[in-house]
């Protein structure tokens, strides 16, 4: 589905990505871990096109991604839940999940992906009417995985989405990122710190040091061989 060749990625003279090698095929859970500053986030956000990639390729559903513009990746059929959350605070929980379904036109189609969202998530359907910065951490990250899974997409781009949370609300989220996986089929690349608990979830992790992949094995071998 995703395959980035050789990909390098710089901040002006700062080379954080080293030729970064890594597929995602449909319908997999793929976790990337490693030590902060290793470049997870870089290589989501070259994936997205936030920080466009020097040298590589980048080919999505046998398509480039190179040069497209970030705010029209959703557009291509993916979504992405960037580091922080990044919801409208001073929108309310339901105009913020609404937000996700914008370039949709499917009504019906809206609709019953709320009331998918809501039985996911159903502290937002309680919540709805409330501005989304007056909900928890926590919570707002759940607000940002249903604006995003709004869009119908066939990839979930996820930046550490148990940052800051109590350990008992990133099992609750990862359940529901599996969920969401096997119910829907949606393609989910999950960048994480946390590798125990991104390793749980995930079908096969890729592990980073310094800018290049190390490792890559499924997530059962990466468990058991840390
Ligand atoms: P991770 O997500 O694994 O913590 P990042 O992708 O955020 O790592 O960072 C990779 C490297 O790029 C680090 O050395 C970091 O300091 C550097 N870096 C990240 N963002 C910037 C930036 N905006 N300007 C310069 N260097 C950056
Ligand atoms: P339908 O096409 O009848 O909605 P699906 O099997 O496609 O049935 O979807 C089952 C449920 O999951 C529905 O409530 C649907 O709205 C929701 N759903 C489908 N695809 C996605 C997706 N990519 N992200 C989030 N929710 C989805």
């Amino acid at each position: 589905m995703l395959e980035l060749r050789n990909i390098s990625t710089y901040y002006g003279n700062i080379q954080a990505l080293k030729g970064i090698d890594l597929v995602i095929d449909r319908g997999e859970i793929i976790t990337l871990i490693g030590a902060n500053g290793a470049g997870k986030s870089t290589t989501l956000m070259s994936i997205s096109g936030v920080v466009p990639p020097r040298e590589g390729e980048l080919v999505f559903e046998g398509q480039s991604l190179l040069g497209v513009d970030p705010d029209r990746i959703v557009g291509r059929g993916i979504s992405q839940v960037p580091e922080g959350r990044r919801i409208f605070p001073h929108l309310t929980v339901r105009e913020n999940i609404d937000m996700g379904a914008l370039l949709r036109r499917d009504r019906d189609g809206i609709k019953r992906d709320l009331e998918y969202v809501y039985s996911l998530f159903p502290i937002l359907a309680e919540r709805r009417g409330q501005a989304g910065g007056t909900l928890s951490g926590g919570e707002q990250q759940m607000l940002a995985i249903s604006r995003a899974i709004m869009a119908r997409p066939k990839l979930l781009l996820l930046d550490e989405p148990s940052l800051g949370l109590a350990p008992l609300i990133v099992q609750q989220i990862f359940e529901i990122i599996s969920q969401i996986n096997s119910e829907n089929g949606t393609t989910i690349f999950l960048v994480e710190q946390n590798a125990n608990q991104a390793l749980k979830v995930a079908h096969r992790g890729y592990v980073m040091e310094n800018g290049r992949i190390t490792l890559s094995d499924t997530a059962a071998n990466l468990l058991e061989n840390p």
